[in-house]
């Protein structure tokens, strides 16, 4: 037996009709300098459970942050960009609160209409989010009879409307996002089908380490790429030449190889080149043949081919970090090949989930996020999950047996 995260799923229609829902979003989209939301990926994930407790009668008070206001309103962060885009996604009218801890917000979530959504302003326009402040917490917990929360990108961080506001609200029940999420990132890996492959990259190897640690004895294969790469190769001897290497964790990277044995790849060849502001100057080298004056900044070719091998061989595929600087098109063929192989993979049965903020993008620039298994919507969120560790706005809500 195993416990389980309640979810909106397991809430009666008797707990949803004409009740008020107090829903914590992740609406932290980026917005250009004109106040465009620029991607609006995070609003869509969050509408099926709008949708959801729309259909069954009940009253949605939406709660989000948006950037950093530091505790104070900025007119920059305001939610109001959101409720219309929100409104075009639902296809509901939705009613913008501009307060989130008011005598008007609460006076608001009484009076909203059934099949209309009322979204509050900008948690972090308040002192007490971040620090968790308990009465701020039971004062946004009268905003609502129940609580779901669905903001799987903060569940790791401990604020008043993602955690302390539960001490207050129950059912406090996960949301059809955060419960995709924890499907994927949580139980499809600790049951992963095998062979299971992960994928590991982006700048730092400091980032990654808990990850690396963790998923280590679970997978069949760890693929390495990203500039971690070369802080391995430090560790094997090779010269990195101007390659971005941590040099306080070369030691570390020696054990883990150590460890990890032939179930962790390096990539056997390069792409590099004098700087990243110099892509002319870009080719393929062996891996430890890196000339002194050059930079590894995407693996290479033939690592692409190999690794693309590996992940259409496999039936379940976690991706992690970007295998070059993917945001200049010269440096940005091995992501670019690790996220065709997934989609290949995908499309022939096998479980690809991409997990990180820069892979998501990477994925989405290349138009292959709809055909993965699951692309996260938490960047540091998913990193901490697949660390092991718990996340505190998941800990905070109801669970249940499950067989
Ligand atoms: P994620 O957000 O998916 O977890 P990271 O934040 O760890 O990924 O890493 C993404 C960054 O890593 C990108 O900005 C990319 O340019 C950078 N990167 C990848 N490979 C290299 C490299 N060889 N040298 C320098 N930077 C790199
Ligand atoms: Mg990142």
């Amino acid at each position: 037996m195993s416990v389980r995260t309640t979810t909106v799923r397991d809430l009666s229609d008797e707990q949803l009709k004409g009740k008020r829902v107090l829903v914590r979003a992740d609406f932290n989209v980026p917005q250009n300098d004109q106040r465009r939301i620029t991607d609006d990926t995070r609003i869509k994930a969050a509408s099926p459970t709008l949708q959801h407790l729309l259909k069954r009668g009940a009253k949605p008070i939406v709660l989000s942050h948006l950037g950093r206001p530091k505790g104070t309103p900025d007119p920059r962060y305001s939610l109001d960009v959101v409720a219309v885009r929100l409104q075009a996604i639902l296809g509901s009218t939705v009613r913008f609160c501009d307060t989130t801890d008011s005598e008007d917000a609460l006076e608001r979530s009484r009076s909203l209409a059934e099949g209309d959504v009322l979204l509050l302003e900008n948690t972090r326009f308040l002192p007490g989010e971040e620090s968790n402040d308990r009465e701020l917490s039971r004062r946004l917990a009268r905003l609502g009879d129940v609580f779901v929360n669905d903001a799987f990108g903060t569940a790791h961080r401990a604020h008043a409307s993602t955690a302390g506001v539960t001490e207050f609200l129950r059912p406090a029940v996960a949301g059809l996002l955060m419960q995709r999420e924890l499907d994927f990132l949580g139980a499809s890996l600790k049951d992963a089908k095998r062979p299971f492959v992960a994928v590991l990259g982006g700048s730092k190897i400091s980032g990654k380490i808990d990850v690396i640690s963790h998923l280590l004895p679970k997978v069949d294969a760890m693929l390495i790429g990203g500039a971690m790469a070369c802080t391995f190769f430090r560790a094997r001897g090779f010269e990195t030449g101007q390659s971005l290497v941590e040099h306080d964790r070369v030691d570390m990277a020696r054990k883990i190889l150590e460890t990890a044995e032939s179930r962790l790849t390096l990539p056997h060849d390069a792409i590099v080149a004098r700087s990243v502001d110099d892509p002319e100057s870009a080719r393929a080298v062996r891996a430890d043949s890196i000339p002194p004056d050059h930079a590894m900044l995407d693996i290479g070719p033939e690592t692409s081919q190999s690794y693309g091998r590996a992940i259409k061989s496999a039936k379940t595929v976690l991706w992690n970090g970007p295998m070059g600087v993917f945001e200049t098109a010269a440096f940005a063929g091995g992501t670019r090949a690790i996220a065709d192989a997934m989609a290949a993979g995908a499309s022939q049965g096998a479980i690809t989930i991409v997990g990180g903020g820069d892979s998501a993008a990477a994925v989405g620039q290349a138009g292959l996020s709809d055909r993965m298994s699951h692309v996260s919507t938490g960047g540091g969120a998913s990193l901490e999950f697949l660390e092991g560790k718990i996340l505190p706005g998941v800990n905070a809500l109801d669970t249940r047996s499950a067989t």
